[in-house]
């Protein structure tokens, strides 16, 4: 018989992948170092025992959505929980792309803001960050003029560059445009700016943010966005019904308890990352400048792709981006602890002096 083939689009789709190889030093997909602290996972413990498991989650995750808003100081209704904050951007696309639609992007930027876009069969309309990555005010007047998106995509810090969209690039973005300006802010918290400051319900502004990198929960898949009430209800007309299961939502209220020690860890990365970047400025390298929790950076001598390998070699992973367009012979650098960071700058000084 037959075999029904995917849709075309999708079959010739690569998806998305990043290495998951066994090393001693794992500083390749920008997670936090430190696990939660171990006060929330008893609490989690105990939460367990009281889920009633035979019953549906409460579908709207009320609690946790109050919680989240009291933190930024918005409504509930202001606020859409997904399983991670990749199914919020998902769910934007699903509610505002489509086809005949159009997603602006700024590459070099995160693969799934596009990858998603075209999952959902949304045009992308790929605009270029100038030389030093950053957005260019002219140009992006010209890109949004031409692509008329429903969908702006915009990183702040951008992934993988580690560069904050300045308050007038996203100021131009909301005023030259009727569509839905998003700012991922997966690294927010590392950052001096965020988006958040400008968020009013009358404003087309879509934040989004993840438990996965400062809050330390990579493994819980919980992300949310802070957006005008009619952008969170059109969010949820097109999830599927219970998409939060109780002990994520319970995960998620839990954390929040715990904002004073995720805080004191981003400070931390912080400062280990200024450490890491002035040592990296020592050697033969090009970098920009991050305020994230990675650095991105090019070997001037040697081809990105041996010095990843070199590092492999010697049990470091990092992010090979050497092939991604724009960023040839590049390599992304997470911040780990103190101790990691150590191995990972002795080890590159050992290889780019040999
Ligand atoms: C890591 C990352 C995310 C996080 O995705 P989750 O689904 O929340 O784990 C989102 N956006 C960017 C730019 C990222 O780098």
């Amino acid at each position: 018989m037959e075999r029904i083939a995917p849709r075309r689009d999708v079959a010739l789709m690569k998806g998305y992948h990043s290495a998951q190889v066994d090393v001693e030093v794992r500083l390749n997909t920008n997670e936090s170092p430190y696990p939660p602290p171990l006060e929330w996972k008893q609490a989690l413990a105990q939460q367990i025992e009281k889920i009633d498991f035979n019953r549906y989650p409460d579908r709207s995750a009320w609690q946790l959505r109050s919680e989240i808003a009291k933190l930024h100081k918005v409504e509930p209704e202001q606020v859409f929980c997904g399983n991670g904050s990749n199914e919020v951007l998902q769910a934007i696309l699903l509610a505002f792309g489509g086809a005949s639609r159009t997603a602006l992007v700024f590459e070099p930027t995160y693969a799934l803001h596009s990858h998603i876009a075209r999952i959902t069969q949304t045009n992308v309309a790929i605009a270029q960050r100038d030389e030093n990555f950053s957005i260019n005010l002219d140009s992006l007047v010209k890109e949004i003029e031409q692509a008329k998106p429903s969908v702006s995509f915009f990183c702040s810090p951008n992934n993988p560059t580690g560069m904050v969209d300045s308050p007038q690039v996203l100021d131009v973005g909301l005023k030259q445009n009727s569509g839905l300006v998003v700012v991922d802010e997966a690294y927010g918290q590392f950052s001096s700016f965020s988006a958040l400051s400008l968020f009013d319900e009358e404003l087309p502004l879509a934040v989004v943010r993840t438990f996965s990198k400062t809050w330390s929960m990579a493994a819980s898949r919980l992300g949310y966005m802070i957006a005008p009430t009619w952008v969170v209800q059109a969010c949820e007309s097109v999830i599927l019904p219970y998409h939060l299961d109780a002990l994520k939502q319970q995960a998620g209220i839990l954390a929040l308890k715990f904002e004073k020690e995720m805080q004191q860890r981003v400070n931390e990365l912080v400062d280990q990352r200024n450490l890491l970047f002035a040592k990296l400025e020592e050697l033969d390298l090009q970098l920009w400048p991050s305020e994230a929790n990675f650095i991105l950076f090019r070997p001037l001598k040697m081809s990105g792709y041996r010095l990843w390998e070199e590092l492999l070699k010697r049990s470091i992973l990092v992010r090979d981006c050497s092939s991604w367009p724009r960023l040839d012979n590049c390599l992304r650098v997470s911040i780990g602890t103190p101790q990691e960071n150590n191995i990972f700058i002795q080890a590159l000084q050992e290889v780019l002096n040999e």
